[in-house]
């Protein structure tokens, strides 16, 4: 066999590897043509090879070892494939994409040679097999939830600090599970933003929002008509906002339930933004629609500042990791007060979230932060314990 440059040749009748070595690369056919045999048989051939054809793959996708032996049919010429090529795409897969490979080549490696069937039950599989199928699970439950309307909103005011009145709420989604009771937005969103199903659940929080909201106002109107009307922030990921026909369908929402849409605040993740000019293109048919936007998280990346200049948003969300370090770092107060006064020129209002203790919403009223969010001031809570604050 010639080694050079991660080509190999191998001359006809030589063999490339052998059932049952431990597999470290797989290879393309450059030239020539390459025989797979379960045994030594000619009767076990399972393959014949041609150029472009990819072998010894399976091997390193689950670092086992080899189930055939490979047998050049004539001069052959092969590319290596390092096993890291493969492996190192594989593990930042979808966990479930990977189990279900994983599964799959246990299957046919099974089919191939049953004398090798004692290797293939070792735990580590195991293990990756459970948490993609556990995953699968979750996500079945999570489909399942959004039927039967388990998947719904709690409510956090948002206070007019100036005033000192609630101002508006942000719908923060919870899953009311059977046996797990309330799973965090954490857990399942994410799950949810791994495939598609993100789209109609956030369209069905969309629709929950918009429908509480508007009887939110009215009943702020008959209470206390010399307040602004009250505003709802919603939460929603890139993947919503690249979806086609999302714009459209929460405008139908909003028109659905009467609710003008400049009491509607979209609130964007800072980290989300990677895109921009996909974004700055449906940043600008939102804001047409006459919906506001908010950047949420701002403090926590590197980038907020460049969103900032880059994309038009009308309200800046101030994490509440930058909120805590203000009882830790005085610098954090310093930069506050500039991100304000960035703001008000700008003519961008400022939301701080995480609001824990007085001194906080001290230091932030007097620094003219617009409003505040945090457990000091409202828990997230139900319609019905809203309906007793307002
Ligand atoms: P977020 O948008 O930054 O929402 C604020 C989170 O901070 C909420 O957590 C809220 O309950 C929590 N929080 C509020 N005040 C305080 C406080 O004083 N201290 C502390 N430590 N935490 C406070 P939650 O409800 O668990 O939501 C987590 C994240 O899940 C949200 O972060 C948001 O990114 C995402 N999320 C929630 N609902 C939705 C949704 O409907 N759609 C999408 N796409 N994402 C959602
Ligand atoms: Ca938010
Ligand atoms: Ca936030």
């Amino acid at each position: 066999m010639g080694i050079g440059n991660h080509i190999v040749r191998v001359k006809k009748g030589m063999e490339i590897f052998h059932a049952g070595d431990q597999a470290d690369c797989a290879y393309i056919v450059e030239e020539g043509r390459v025989a797979l045999h379960a045994s030594h048989s000619d009767e076990s051939r399972v393959a014949t090879l041609g150029k472009g054809e990819l072998f010894g793959e399976m091997g390193v996708i689950n670092s086992e070892a080899r189930t055939v032996s490979a047998i050049a049919e004539t001069d052959v010429v092969l590319l290596i494939i390092d096993s890291e090529q493969i492996t190192s795409r594989l593990q930042k897969s979808d966990p479930i994409i990977r189990s279900i490979m994983d599964l799959l080549l246990r299957r046919i490696r099974n089919m191939l040679n049953n004398n090798f069937h004692k290797d293939l039950v070792n735990d580590n599989q195991n293990v990756v097999v459970t948490e993609g199928m556990h995953k699968i699970r979750f996500e079945k439950e999570l489909f399942q939830a959004l039927d039967d309307d388990k998947i719904i909103n709690v409510y956090q005011p948002i206070v007019c600090l100036d005033g000192n009145y609630i101002a508006g709420f942000e719908a923060l989604s919870r899953w009311q599970h059977p046996v797990k009771g309330m799973v965090s937005p954490f857990e399942f969103i994410t799950l949810a933003e791994e495939s598609d199903f993100i789209i109609p659940m956030g369209l069905k929080i969309f629709d929950s929002a918009c429908k509480e909201l508007r009887s939110l106002q009215k009943i702020r109107q008959q209470n206390q008509p010399e307040l602004p009307h009250l505003f709802m922030s919603i939460n929603v990921s890139a993947a919503q906002l690249m979806a086609p026909g999302f714009l459209m369908a929460i405008k139908d929402i909003a028109n659905k339930y009467s609710v003008d849409p400049q009491y509607i605040k979209i609130e964007i993740t800072e980290s989300q933004v990677v895109d921009y000019e996909k974004i700055s293109s449906w940043i600008d048919d939102c804001r047409s629609f006459g919906f506001k936007l908010s950047l949420d998280d701002f403090g926590t990346g590197y980038s907020g500042f460049l969103h900032l200049l880059e994309l038009d948003f009308h309200t800046i969300k101030i994490d509440q990791a930058f909120v805590k370090s203000m009882r830790e770092n005085a610098k954090s107060i310093v930069m506050l007060e500039v991100i304000v006064d960035m703001a008000k020129r700008l003519e961008m209002s400022v939301v701080a979230e995480g609001i824990e203790n007085q001194t906080n919403l001290n230091d932030l009223k007097n620094i003219g932060v617009d409003y505040g969010q945090g457990y000091y001031l409202f828990k997230p809570m139900s319609v019905k314990e809203l309906l007793l604050i307002l």
